[in-house]
């Protein structure tokens, strides 16, 4: 079976600032973060495609405990937002100060931010290796 967009690619330019997602050729969804399989269908007629980077706040929540060495990175505001595309993709927002967050948060416009940060990946999402350098972290700022 034949990826269209694999993980590394996906990461890869997420670090230059694109978004990627997939297209369903069968039945026009959006597919993000790549997965083998049209979210939506199952299809694997997928393409590549430029995801718009835009959406809403679907959830959110505030992290406190630091993953594994990145103490000084806490707290930090994660976001569920939900692409105009349709998929579903978590993501953090950089421009709010968490511990002033609240509910007026949900619903709220975002978009992909170009200028982002580059996370290294912790020890559990690396499997406790150094994969392929750092990952990159899909992250949000207020559209
Ligand atoms: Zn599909």
């Amino acid at each position: 079976m034949e990826y269209k967009l694999t993980f590394k690619d996906y990461n890869k330019a997420l670090k230059k600032g694109h978004l990627m997602g997939l297209k369903c050729n069968d039945c026009g969804q959006y597919t993000c973060p790549p997965k083998i399989a049209c979210q939506e269908c199952g299809s694997t007629n997928l393409e590549a495609v430029h995801m718009k980077g835009t959406g809403k706040v679907v959830t959110y929540t505030v992290s406190y405990v630091p993953a594994e060495g990145r103490d000084a990175e806490v707290p930090y505001t994660i976001v569920m937002v939900q692409l105009d595309e349709g998929p579903w993709l978590m993501g953090n927002l950089t421009d709010v100060d968490p511990n002033r967050v609240d509910t007026e948060l949900i619903g709220k416009s975002v978009k992909f931010a170009l200028k982002m940060k580059v996370i290294p990946g912790d020890a559990y999402s690396i499997g406790g290796k150094e994969a392929e350098g750092s990952f990159a972290r899909p992250t949000f700022v207020f559209a």
